[in-house]
């Protein structure tokens, strides 16, 4: 049985390329880690042990922590580490941690305000009542307060501060409360934390027993469409930066190599001299295009005021014939509705109406209709492999734009995966380890 984590169900949502290169092929890819994950693995291993010495009754200083924080650093940087906004030095991101853990340490000095159960919690739990639906997640901080409210907290090292209404609507700490719901029998009132370490703020939110219940429903329903899913397509964002998939994804596997190549290599490259070839062939066949639209003009203007319909050239003839076009009203138009509504009063319209393939597309591809009936429609398709070109830019006007704003339930949950598997952090994991 396949057990999902929110950062899986995350990536299939928004990624579905990378969820199939991750959690379906498992492809091995080059160890990655981006800076931003390396600076919120730190931040959150420093928090950690801040409230692991408290449970024995040690209090760290800032200093003593800020000491710990550089050790780590120092000695788990590796080149492997990947520096995707090159504005930015590592010495720049090393500090940007360091004030993270500043701004959490003087909001929450003395750290007395609930009790902490627990630091880096896994967990595994079903979403469903019947269990066949199960989750993982880590909880990076599970605590009681004296009223017996239970705080699930979670630290974000994130560029972005979020609105309210994304904690309100997180999916992940919501997750999270179903999964430690039967961990305790007093579990009655829970609050989920968000610290935003990186402005010293913390987000709060709860869920209601109903709202748990709609997201029972509508994760059951997302894993179900995850395990019928039969293509997993890429989609090209400024998440592809720091996607570990990048270098086997169809989007950008050529893109990656040629940039790789020293400028004479490159240049001899099969697919380097196929784009150039066919981007060249198509400007000249929108040149061509263009002439023959100036010259059809200039044709038709010549023959009227010379009241001629044919021009003699010394190789060829041009006719020009000009005739009464006829057309119906567009759709969607009040004429047009008028139209339809002549026809069918007749009792003419089964003689003239189509089916129309773009809308029978359009069905299919926003899945608008019960299922059955999708599976029926879908058997009278027939389908075959279609391939466009597209020419664009050889480099993107947004590609050297490497700001990543996460969102608020953007966190990676598959810490245990990616460690067991050897493999690199979410992008949506960034700077929250
Ligand atoms: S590089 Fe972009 S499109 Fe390709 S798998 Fe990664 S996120 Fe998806």
């Amino acid at each position: 049985m396949t057990i999902y984590s929110h950062s899986s169900l995350s990536s299939f949502s928004n990624y579905q390329l990378k969820y199939r290169f991750k959690y379906i092929d498992r492809v091995k890819i080059p160890e990655f880690t981006s800076v931003e994950a390396f600076v919120g693995q730190r931040v959150h291993k420093v928090l950690q042990k801040l409230y692991d010495d408290l449970a024995f009754g040690k209090l760290n200083s800032l200093d003593e922590l800020l000491l710990v924080y550089r050790a780590m650093w120092e000695q788990e940087w590796t080149p492997s580490v990947k520096i995707v906004n090159s504005s930015y030095s590592s010495s720049d991101y090393f500090r940007s941690g360091a004030e993270c853990i500043r701004k959490f340490y003087e909001k929450n000095r003395p750290f007395q305000q609930s009790q902490t159960l627990g630091t880096e919690q896994s967990l595994v739990f079903a979403v469903d009542e019947g269990g066949k639906h199960q989750l993982r997640g880590v909880i990076d901080r599970i605590a009681r307060r004296d009223d017996g409210t239970y705080e699930i907290h979670d630290y974000k090292t994130s560029k972005r501060l979020p609105p309210q209404s994304a904690a309100d609507n997180d999916r992940q700490l919501a997750l999270y409360q179903i999964g430690i719901a039967g961990r305790w029998n007093d579990v009655q009132r829970v609050e989920l934390h968000w610290h935003y370490v990186r402005f010293g703020v913390t987000l709060r939110s709860s869920r209601t027993a109903e709202q748990l219940t709609q997201l029972r429903a509508r994760t059951v329903s997302l894993i179900e469409q995850i395990e019928s899913a039969k293509q997993f397509e890429p989609h090209k964002s400024q998440l592809c930066h720091w996607c570990e998939y990048k270098c086997v994804c169809p989007l950008w596997k050529h893109v990656l190599r040629v940039a790789l190549l020293p400028a004479a290599e490159s240049m001899a490259d099969d697919g380097v001299r196929l784009a150039d070839e066919y981007a060249e062939a198509k400007r000249e066949e929108n040149a061509i295009k263009e002439r023959i639209e100036n010259l059809r003009a200039r044709i038709i203007a010549f023959a009227q005021q010379e009241s001629a319909t044919v021009l003699q050239g010394s190789a060829a003839r041009v006719s020009v014939n000009t005739r009464e076009k006829i057309s119906f009203p567009a759709q969607d138009t009040s004429q047009r509705k008028g139209l339809e509504d002549f026809l069918r009063q007749e009792g003419k319209w089964d003689q003239v109406a189509a089916l129309s393939n773009a809308k029978l597309l359009r069905v299919l591809a926003e899945e608008a209709w019960p299922l059955t009936l999708l599976e029926k429609l879908g058997a009278f398709a027939l389908r075959e492999p279609s391939t466009t070109l597209r020419v664009t830019a050889a480099h993107d006007a947004n590609e050297d734009s490497t700001e990543y704003v996460p969102s608020v339930g953007a966190q990676g949950d598959d810490r245990i995966e990616a460690r067991g598997a050897g493999g690199g952090v979410d992008p949506e994991d960034e700077g929250d380890g």
